[in-house]
């Protein structure tokens, strides 16, 4: 939703509906990331719109503050950084919310910090950009991290989503569902093109065509 029209959002996201399946919203605190985005009050703005699972990435040194706004707001998943600390803590408040758990990890973050938590958790994020800002190319060493994380949630027997986010388009698309992703984030790569439903179909289209 990063690079939706911020100005009409509700409409800008209706467009994709028929080609998407969830609605990841960036939410920048200004401090855990340079830029700032938005808060609670516009997931509660946009919950009435859409059908979609609200995925809410929480780019926030202090995400705890703000979990119960976003549980309230219509957010059905949240996801906080591994970076930012307190992550068992926040795992179990997420948890008493009612929330879908995510962690995330930045792209020079090793596997080794998330895996204490894997089996507490519902996704794992391993963003392909470092995070803040949208448009950015997608960083393909992640994809050595993407293939781990993907062969010990399998070898553990875990039902954990491996969610990439940063830089996905047609061409990275299938390489990250390769390396074992199953949640592709798209922003630029939809609301930047000139039709953005074609270009959703057309990143789906490109996602499948790996791993026939
Ligand atoms: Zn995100």
């Amino acid at each position: 939703m990063l690079s939706a029209d911020f100005g009409d959002l509700a409409s800008s996201v209706l467009v994709v509906n028929d080609e998407t399946d969830w609605l990841h919203v960036d939410i920048m605190d200004g401090h855990f990331v340079p830029n700032l985005t938005i808060g609670p009050g516009v997931v509660a703005a946009l919950r009435p719109h859409s059908e979609k699972f609200f995925d809410c990435h929480l780019m926030m040194t202090d995400p705890g503050k703000y979990l119960a706004d976003f549980a309230k707001s219509g957010a059905d998943g949240c996801t906080v950084h591994v970076e930012v600390g307190h992550t068992a803590d926040l795992i179990t408040q997420m948890r008493d919310l009612g929330l879908r758990v995510g962690l995330a990890a930045n792209p020079d973050t090793p596997f080794s910090a998330v895996e204490p938590f894997l089996d507490r958790i519902d996704l794992l994020l391993l963003m392909t950009v470092f995070p803040g800002f949208g448009g950015q190319s997608f960083i393909g060493d992640v994809m050595d991290k993407v293939r781990h994380a993907h062969r010990v949630i399998s070898d553990r027997g875990l039902s954990v989503d491996i969610e990439v986010d940063g830089g996905i388009d047609t061409a990275t698309a299938p390489i990250a569902v390769d390396a074992g992703a199953n949640v592709l984030v798209a922003g630029s790569a939809i609301f930047a093109r000139p039709e953005p439903l074609v270009a959703a179909r057309a990143l789906r289209e490109a996602a499948s065509l790996s791993r026939a």
